[in-house]
């Protein structure tokens, strides 16, 4: 039986955290750290994430801003939104909720927020210090997995990591962060849908990490036995939610995975605090 990787108690965990900073911060006599959020028209899936943040942001103290434009809006008057937040100095970081409409463009609206301010850490700025090894932003959900590695006492160095997935905000970040000497030092390899053989590479994993939007796609037969699976996936099924692995059939044969829901999801929100919290910091030259 793998041992079950808790990702609701770990995020918990350093929610609590978060919030006796902002306590410390507060009972020093300065503000609360303030996350702005815009959302941009009305997909149901989006309104439950934003509605997330913002409950999240309330809970730990923090100030939460919500812009919410119409569908209609242009990208004009949504980059001049971002510029003004740039310049707000109650700001302390920000997000646009993706997706955006069609007529807007994902690529100008990431650039357009200032890499100070960048709570999903997309920002090429920030990217490319996440790939050089120096400090940044990171995004949430590569962040979460960081974290849940290292707060379930899992040994990344020297060990065989495949990631599948190589999205810009989920595989290519993690496996960058996994590579690197000092926040993973591991092997590690990237696979994707050209891939020839996948369970040739997922059974040598001692870490498997699953970023790949295909619901249980992966199944006993492809995983080590005493391997540590990761899920990233998160699917609405009729049946409940589910992610990328077979849970029911991986579970027995591995020594530790994360659940979908309560593993890597609710991880993503606590980064995405913690990245604010920084944010903060840094403009305002705080060492707690
Ligand atoms: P994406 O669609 O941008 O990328 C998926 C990647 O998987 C692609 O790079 C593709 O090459 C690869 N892939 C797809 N099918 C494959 C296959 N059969 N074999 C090998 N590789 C394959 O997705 P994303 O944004 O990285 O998200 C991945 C999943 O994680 C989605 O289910 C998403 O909902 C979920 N997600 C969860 C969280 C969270 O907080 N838990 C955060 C972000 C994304």
């Amino acid at each position: 039986m793998g041992r079950l990787i808790d990702g609701k108690q770990i995020a918990a965990q350093i929610r609590a955290e978060l919030a006796s900073e902002v306590e410390e911060l507060t009972a020093r006599g300065k503000r609360p750290p303030c996350l702005a959020v815009i959302w941009v028209g009305e997909d149901p899936a989006s309104a439950t994430y934003v509605r997330a943040k913002g409950k999240a942001c309330q809970k730990i103290g923090m100030n939460f801003e919500l812009h919410h434009l119409e569908e209609g809006i242009s990208e004009k008057d949504l980059l001049k939104l971002i510029e003004e937040l740039n310049n707000r100095e109650e700001i302390d970081a920000m997000l646009v909720q993706l997706p955006l409409p069609k007529h807007i463009s994902e690529k100008k609206v990431i650039e357009a927020i200032a890499p100070n301010k960048d709570a999903d850490g997309f920002h090429p700025y920030n990217l490319g210090r996440l790939l050089i090894g120096a400090p940044t932003f990171i995004p949430c959900t590569p962040a979460g997995i960081l974290e849940l590695l290292k707060r379930s006492q899992i040994e990344t160095v020297g060990k065989e990591v495949v990631v599948i997935g190589r999205s810009n905000i989920v595989g290519k970040p993690i496996a960058a962060l996994l590579m690197q000497k000092n926040t993973g030092n591991a092997t590690v390899t990237v696979c994707h849908t050209a891939t020839k053989n996948l369970t040739f590479h997922t059974k040598r994993a001692d870490i498997l990490i699953v970023a790949a939007g295909q619901p249980k796609m992966i199944k006993a037969e492809m995983v080590k036995d005493g391997a540590v699976i990761i899920d990233v996936g998160i699917h609405r099924t009729e049946a409940g939610l589910c992610g990328d692995v077979d849970f029911k059939e991986v579970e027995p044969k591995v020594a530790a995975i994360t659940p979908v829901p309560g593993g890597v999801g609710p991880m993503t929100v606590a980064m995405l605090l913690k990245n604010t919290v920084q944010a903060y910091k840094i403009r305002n030259n705080i060492v707690l």
